[in-house]
């Protein structure tokens, strides 16, 4: 029903239109005229704002239209960001002068780390690290990692043997100590000492080197060495003596013995060695 009546509207509206058009040409002198309309600009737009442009006839009749704006023509400068510092970047419009400027975070280093010297047991390394944006360096120590000893006192990384202060496991010599170098240049090793390790000693090796009077070496006739290592067969409890009463070697002009290290070898498998340096001079002088 209001459809139809809305029709019906249009129709009437439509016959009233053509009736005036008819009406109208016939009494305008100038129904026939083509408008020719020139362009004029009626307000210049700028970089944000739109301007107008008036379209005139000579007859009068005029209208406008939007011309749209520029928007900014901006050109950068400014300065980059660097790892620390930061950068900023200048827009300035060349047409009105407007301008903002941004910031720019500083980027931050980026560091990768090379070993520029390996780490061992006992010697620190160090490691160094390059940012790649800018080259800064900066080194860092790697601490010496320390041995790492097995049951045998042996570094399970780099082999090396647990030096022990022998002194302490065996204590100085408690009893004679003396070499006598007899005919045939029999040396006697006369040597006493008291097992403090708290374990029971399986074998005990003492490395023996050979002096003459002038502080030179002498060496065995036997072995042509200046040094000997001779292990003696325990076992010796704890608390009790580890000795060396014995004919050692053979060695022409012997006047001084060091017995310069010490080894260990428990009944548990475990040992002990190091450094003893204790010297016995020829008592026949
Ligand atoms: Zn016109
Ligand atoms: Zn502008
Ligand atoms: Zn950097
Ligand atoms: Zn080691």
């Amino acid at each position: 029903m209001k459809r139809k009546n809305c029709y019906l509207a249009f129709a009437i509206m439509a016959v009233s239109l053509i009736l005036f058009s008819c009406g109208e040409a016939s009494t305008n002198p100038a129904a026939s005229h083509v408008h020719e309309y020139v362009e004029s600009i009626e307000e210049q737009p700028t970089c944000e704002t739109d301007g107008q442009m008036l379209h005139t006839c000579s007859c009068g009749l005029s209208y406008k239209t939007p011309i749209s704006h520029f928007g900014h023509n901006y050109s950068v400068t400014g300065k980059d960001a660097t790892c620390t510092s930061t950068g900023t970047k200048t827009y300035t419009c060349s047409r009105c002068g407007k301008s903002y400027t941004e910031t720019i975070k500083a980027i931050g280093h980026n560091y990768s780390g090379t070993v520029t010297k390996n780490v061992t047991c006992t010697q620190d390394g160090t490691k160094t690290f390059k940012c790649s944006n800018c080259g800064d360096t900066y080194t860092e120590i790697i601490k010496a990692t320390g041995h790492s000893y097995d049951s045998n006192g042996k570094c399970t990384k780099c082999g090396a043997v647990r030096s022990v202060d022998m002194k302490k496991l065996v204590g100085a010599p408690t009893d004679w100590s003396d070499i006598s170098v007899g005919r045939y240049d029999v040396v006697h090793l006369s040597w006493w000492a008291k097992n403090n390790s708290g374990k029971t000693i399986k074998y005990y090796t003492v490395e023996l080197w050979y002096y003459n009077r002038v502080g030179d070496g002498a060496f065995s006739s036997i072995t042509r060495t200046q040094s000997q290592s001779l292990r003696f067969i325990g076992p010796v409890a704890p608390g009790e003596e580890l000795s060396i009463n014995d004919d050692v070697d053979r060695v022409p002009g012997c006047y001084k013995v060091t017995i310069a290290k010490i080894k260990l070898e428990y009944t548990d498998g475990t040992s002990d060695s190091g450094l003893y340096a204790y010297s016995f001079t020829d008592s026949s002088y």
